[in-house]
């Protein structure tokens, strides 16, 4: 029997899940045009690798990053670069940034996929090398490199979570996924044990997906996965959350400000875990992702297996089209996800769920109120925080309070706002107060930089000045006290140099007194 821990908080909200799970996958068509922004993951920009008029395949790496936080973006389908240019991006900003736009030539070429059927045999750093150059980052909506998080370094890693546990209402792309693909995952799971060196994974799973929990438990049986443990967990928000799903599954807090391999464990999506077999497995870079396209405002609410780039408009399409109550587009669930202007934005590696909500499905912005201290916000809190207190230093600007009440380990799930009475939005107050946090820390780096060149620069000036004191001190120390054996020294090479050479006559005479030269005597 597996002991399961609670985490503090969190809320049971209506799963609203059916619309979407009842049909079955499909795979969307390659759209017309596919676009790929090249900051893939906030303030990481990839450069592209292709030009304007170039002829890409399916696979071909369009865009590199710089280091490996950055993994490299790869063509979801064939066809010619007609464009590098700025496009919206899909942010609630509303920011431009370069992006390459490909016109598909419906060919989809592609090389032919590289078999890897040894993996077994690869080293944990050739396997975190091929997920890099795959361009795997987590598929759960964070887009963090996947080879990054698979590199611990000194922290000692016993456990692999997999995440199943899809908490928020309406999406359902990883419970398609494991109902329609449970070896890749299971598969994927073993690679990463391999690659972290642990001998246990657990998958967590949400007792509402009871038809992925049997297709994993047959699989499982099936094969050789015995050192997977497939485990159910309470359906209750957030307890997909990264560090929720650790505290259920193991007991184990997340230090503050720390990160799961603080507390021995690494935490990957199913989905990322699939898209590693892919990739090491069969050689196929992360080009498609399934997404969940729902809300009353979708005619055809289901899952599609999408190419990464594709047109968010070309997907509802797919989908039916809106409904006659399409009210708001939202990139990911009711709770974390955010509001886009424009269906014309592309589907990016991060993006699990585009929900089109209908009049009155879910609660917009209202009117808010004071705040009436009634304490319903730290009940829900997952992280055990104190929203009210947050609230207050962050509508106050003083971010050094709001610091102290640990801002930063804020996961924003909106809990905080579900529940509170006087309709605050209080998720928006802490994402401001992050973001100027972040700029202050950015300021902060810069000041200290400049000021240890200043103080580099000044501790070098001091060092020659005190060099040249010395170098003159020792001048003129010489100068009162010379050298006696030196200057003898010297004395005697002036003599020596005016000394005729020994070979020549030598007199004790006067040099005026010498006699005259004699002639050589005639015979
Ligand atoms: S739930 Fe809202 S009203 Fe209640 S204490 Fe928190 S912020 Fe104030
Ligand atoms: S948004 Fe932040 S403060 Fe509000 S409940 Fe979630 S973790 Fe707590």
């Amino acid at each position: 029997m597996f002991t399961l821990h609670r985490f503090h908080g969190g809320l049971h909200l209506d799963a609203h899940k059916e619309d979407s799970s009842l049909a079955p996958l499909a795979t969307a068509p390659v759209p017309p045009r596919l676009i790929f922004p090249l900051q893939q993951r906030g303030g990481q920009n990839a450069q592209s690798v292709v030009q304007v008029g170039d002829h890409v395949r399916k696979g071909q790496v369009i865009a590199r990053g710089d280091g490996p936080m950055n993994p490299p973006i790869h063509a979801s389908s064939s066809g010619i670069v007609s464009a590098i240019e700025p496009r919206p991006l899909p942010h609630p900003s509303g920011l431009t940034d370069l992006a390459i736009v490909i016109d598909t030539d419906g060919e989809d070429l592609a090389p032919a996929p590289e078999e890897r059927p040894d993996y077994g045999q690869l080293a944990p750093e050739e396997l975190r090398r091929v997920i890099f150059e795959a361009g795997i980052v987590g598929l759960g909506g964070a887009a963090f490199s996947t080879a990054v998080k698979t590199d611990p370094g000194h922290r000692p890693i016993d456990t692999l979570i997999l995440n199943g546990a899809e908490c928020e209402p309406y999406i359902t792309c990883d419970d398609s996924l494991l109902r329609n693909f449970p070896r890749e995952v299971l598969e994927g799971a073993r690679i990463l044990m391999r690659v972290l060196g642990v001998e246990r994974c657990l998958l967590g799973v949400e007792d509402d997906m009871p038809e992925a929990i049997r297709a994993l438990r047959e699989t499982r049986e099936a094969g050789d996965y015995s050192n997977i443990d497939i485990v159910t967990v309470p359906a209750l928000y957030p307890s997909g959350g990264e560090k929720q799903l650790i505290r259920i599954l193991t007991g184990r807090e997340v230090p503050t400000r720390g990160i799961p391999a603080d507390a021995g464990v690494i935490c990957q999506n199913v989905g990322t875990a699939a898209a590693v077999y892919r990739a090491v497995g069969r050689g196929e870079p992360l080009i498609e992702r399934i997404v969940t396209v729902t809300g009353k405002g979708i005619k055809n609410p289901g899952n599609w297996l999408t190419r990464i780039g594709t047109p968010i408009a070309d997907l509802v399409r797919y989908s039916g089209g809106y409904s006659g109550v399409a009210e708001r587009l939202i990139l990911g669930g009711p709770m974390m996800g955010i509001s886009l202007p424009s269906d014309a934005l592309p589907l990016v590696k991060a993006a699990n769920c585009v929900l089109v909500t209908g009049r009155g499905e879910t609660t917009g912005p209202k009117q808010a109120l004071p705040c009436i201290r009634c304490g319903a916000c730290a009940e829900a809190c997952p992280i055990n925080l104190l929203p009210q207190q947050l609230y207050w230093y962050s509508r106050a600007d003083n971010l050094q309070r709001a610091e102290e009440y640990q801002l930063a380990d804020c996961i924003e799930c909106g809990c905080c706002d579900y529940v509170c009475p006087s309709h605050i939005p209080l998720v928006q107050y802490f994402r401001a107060a992050k973001s100027e946090l972040v700029a202050k820390q950015r300021e902060r780096t810069k000041a200290d930089h400049a000021r240890e060149r200043f103080e580099a620069r000044q501790a070098r000036k001091e060092r020659e000045k005190q060099e040249r004191a010395e170098a003159a001190q020792r001048k003129k120390t010489a100068l009162a006290k010379p050298d006696t054996s030196e200057i003898q020294d010297a004395i005697a090479r002036a003599k020596a140099r005016k000394r005729p050479p020994e070979s020549a006559p030598t007199t004790d005479a006067a040099p005026d007194e010498s006699p005259p030269a004699q002639e050589p005597a005639e015979n």
